[in-house]
Parts: structure tokens; sequence; C-alpha cells
């Protein structure tokens, strides 16, 4: 038995070599190291490889199995939906219940301001979806001018044209012809990277008046829209000071332009509300989801679209000449409206806020007192540690020493998925973790942060 699984995991390695490219990887140095690990299934918070390890998943999948794993109302919801109507679209005049349906719960679910829904596969489609909402929205407006939308360096925003422009990777423009026209970036809110000198509350507000800074030199005639994640995710979960998103909606308010929340992972319970913005008691105008709408079971994303938008769009009659034949997909709609239900029947957003979040926040700041660790922060159900060289000082190692990947890999191999960015680790567990998972947890990345440290002094 033994043998006969080594002997297919040797073949779909090398299998897996040949012939899968793999998101966001240098294959090359994949190749060198000896391939990838196959996960062959799941259950619960755990991840299974071929070779039978046993993984905490400290990263839900990729911010997104937020039920964890092995649901079956989710794979009932589905298999249903598979046979009664697999796929129609929703183009031409028709529609279908899970859609509907699901188009209403969003809508009950958001906040009041939001009473419409546009459906897409993923987040990335949502927030190029967000583009063309935006620039709609203005032309019916008569003020046409409006095209600059302003981000954020070190945001993610997803990785079609649209939507890795809007983000703030340097490394994915690198590789682009171009971030596409009309879209600029400001310095993000990242306190310990750029804030050390400054308190959170003046930091935050410095930060947010880069925005206006920005809108004054382009002018206010001409810009159109902010987009941010109210706590950014793929960046390495860098959570602003309070006193950033309420500056934030001061300056869109002043001078009139729209606000876009990419929800794509804050949104359904995240942070311990069903929306970040909740959190940050913001009024976005746009809200981007996907992710763990569904809990990754099958794809999904959309723009929750608010009334002051809808009321243009919608109201102004004339085609929206956008959409995707995957919008609505009846099969992801059943699954995502399954999903939510089991939200709101376990009462998980609640649990996360009252029990869940304050449990994990107390345990993973402990983690701040190895002398790996710069900082711990969390919030919610979302948390980074920050690996430097010298505590006080906040000095890194050196970018070639890898200590980040060195945790990773640490991490990986003791049966802990903690994700590195850089030198920053970072974790955004199932919502459904348990007291136990968060102890587990924080005693694995303990453990990898001294086998990080033994690795770095014995070979630097
Ligand atoms: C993951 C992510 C996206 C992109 O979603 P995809 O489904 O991968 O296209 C966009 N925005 C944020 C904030 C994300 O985390």
């Amino acid at each position: 038995m033994t043998d006969v699984n080594l002997d297919q995991t040797a073949d779909w390695k090398r299998n897996d070599h040949r012939h899968y490219m793999h998101p966001f990887t240098d294959h090359k140095e994949l190749g060198e190291k000896g391939g990838t690990r196959v996960i062959t299934r799941a259950e619960g918070v755990y991840i299974y490889d071929s070779e039978g390890q046993q993984i905490l998943d400290g990263m839900a999948g990729l911010w997104c199995v937020n039920l964890g794993y092995g649901r079956q109302e989710l794979v009932d919801a589905a298999a249903r939906q598979m046979q009664e109507l697999p796929y129609y679209n929703s183009f031409f005049q028709c529609t279908h219940p899970p859609a509907i349906e699901l188009s209403q719960l969003l809508s009950d679910l958001s906040p009041g301001q939001f009473n419409h829904v546009f459906f897409t596969g993923s987040g990335s489609e949502a927030n190029d979806t967000q583009i063309r909402l935006i620039r709609r929205y203005w032309d019916l407006k008569g003020q046409p001018d409006r095209m600059t939308i302003i981000a954020r360096k070190n945001a993610y925003h997803g990785s079609t044209l649209g939507g890795a422009s809007l983000g703030g990777m340097s490394a994915m423009h690198e590789q682009m012809v171009m971030p596409v026209p009309g879209i600029e970036h400001i310095e993000q809110p990242y306190p310990f990277e750029l804030g050390a000198d400054l308190s959170p509350e003046e930091f935050g507000l410095q930060q947010a008046r880069l925005l206006e800074k920005k809108i004054q030199e382009i002018g206010a005639e001409k810009v159109a829209a902010f987009i941010g994640e109210p706590v950014q995710g793929a960046g390495g979960v860098i959570i602003p000071p309070d006193s950033y998103w309420p500056e934030i909606q001061r300056i869109c308010d002043e001078y009139g332009i729209l606000l876009v929340a990419d929800e794509v992972i804050t949104a359904f319970g995240r942070l311990g509300e069903w929306f970040g913005s909740t959190h940050y008691g913001i009024r976005p105008d746009l809200i981007s989801f996907a992710k763990g709408v569904t809990s990754g079971y099958l794809p999904l994303g959309g723009s929750l679209v608010g009334d002051r938008v809808a009321d243009v769009v919608i109201a102004s009659g004339g085609e929206f000449a956008h959409g995707y034949t995957y919008s609505g997909h009846p099969a992801a709609c059943a699954v995502a409206l399954e999903n939510l239900r089991i939200l709101q029947r376990e009462k998980i957003v609640e649990k996360v806020k009252e029990r869940t979040a304050p449990y994990f926040n107390e345990r993973w700041a402990g983690l701040g007192d190895h002398p790996l660790v710069g900082e711990a922060r969390s919030l919610g159900l979302v948390g980074a540690i920050e690996i430097v060289r010298d505590k006080d000082s906040r000095e890194r190692f050196h970018k070639d020493q890898g200590a980040g990947p060195r945790c990773r890999d640490f991490c990986i191999s003791n049966g802990l998925v903690m994700r590195a960015v850089g030198d920053t680790m970072i974790v955004s567990p199932p919502l459904i973790f348990g007291k136990e998972h968060i102890d587990e947890l924080v005693e694995k990345a303990w453990k990898c942060l001294d086998l990080t440290q033994q690795s770095l002094e014995s070979a630097p």
C-alpha cells in the first residue's frame, strides 16, 4: 500500500513538473527543490498530502475555505443544483432561482445601501467589473473626464490586467506591458514598515491624506474612485490604524469620488463582521467579494452595487455592456447560498467576533515574545508576524537569506500551513477554528520560528 502510494506520488510530481503550469510559481526553482506537495484530501481544518501527512490549514486554502473542508451540505447543494440545472446564462432576458435568491440574500446581509449584485467568476473579475461600473457611472453622470482610479502600493486586487493594474504589486507590474491607463497609486498604511516615528493615530491620518494630496495633484474633476482592501491581505496582512479609514471616507465624501472596498478577503466574517467595511465604519459605494462567499467550494465572485451607482447605471437605461459566461453560475450560487445560510444558522460570524477572534488575538500576540519577531499583529481571524534580525531596530535579515521562506518550509514540514510574504508570516484560518486549533497553530508557529532561528544561525 505504502509503496504504491509512493510510486503514485513520484508519478504525480513528475507529471506535475512536466505539464502543469502553476500560478505565481518559479518552475525552474520548484523543479530544483524537488517539486510540489500533492494534496489529496482534506477534512475540517486539516489537509492531507499523498504521503499521508496531516497539515493544519492556517490559510483556509487561500483565504477562502471559511467553513472548513468536508461540509456535506455544500456538496449536496452543488450536486442538487447540477442535476436540476447545471448551467444557464442570464444574458438574454433569462434568470434562475439560485442567482435570484443569492442576490436577495447578499442584499439582506450587506450594509443598507446595497441592493444589487453583479456576479463574476472570481475576485479579479469582480474588480474588473468595478472598473467598468465606475467608468459607466461617471459617463452617465455627464462627467466622462472623471477617469482616474486611485489605488495603493502593495495592494492586491487580482491578476487579470484590470485587477493587477489596480493592485500595487511591483513584481506584477514589471511583467505587464503597463498598468492600464487611468490608475494611480499612493503609499500604503503599513505601520511596521513606514510608521515607526509616528503614533498609530498620526500615521493613519498621514497615510489617508496622501489620497487628498493625490486628488489635488490630478484635479478632483478627473478622479473617479478610490479602491482599497479594508485590511491588505496578500500584501502581508497590513492592518491600518483606526484613524485611517474614517479619514479616507471623509476625503471621498469631500471630493465626491466613489469609494470601493475590495472585500474579497474581509467579507463574510473574517474580521468578525459580515463586512470589513462595517468594522471600520465606512460606507463604500461598491464592494468586491469572492473567496469566502462559497468557502472556496466553487468559484464565484461579484460586485455589490450600492444605490448611488445603481440609481444611475440601472435607472438611466441603456445596456451595461459587460458580463461573463459564468456570471451567476447556478451551481456556484447554490453553494454560496448554502454557505451563507450555514454562517447565519450557526452564528459563525458572531462566534468569531465574541470568542474565536479574541482568543486568537491574545494567543497570537504572544508570538511577539519570540526573539525573531519584531511584531505580531492580528485583527479578527487574520494575523501576521514580522521576522527581524533585531527586535529593537526592526532590522530585517538580508533578502538572500530567505528568512520568511525558510520559516514557511519548516511550517509545512511540521504540519502547518503559514504563508510567507517576504519575511512577513501570515495566517487566515478557517472561521470554524476552535480553541484547540488556535493552540496548535500558535505552538507550531513558535516551534518553527525556533527552527528558523537555528537555521539562520547555522547557515546564514
Ligand atoms: C484574492 C483576491 C483577489 C482576486 O481574487 P481571484 O479570485 O484570485 O481572482 C482580489 N482582491 C483581493 C483582496 C484578494 O485577496
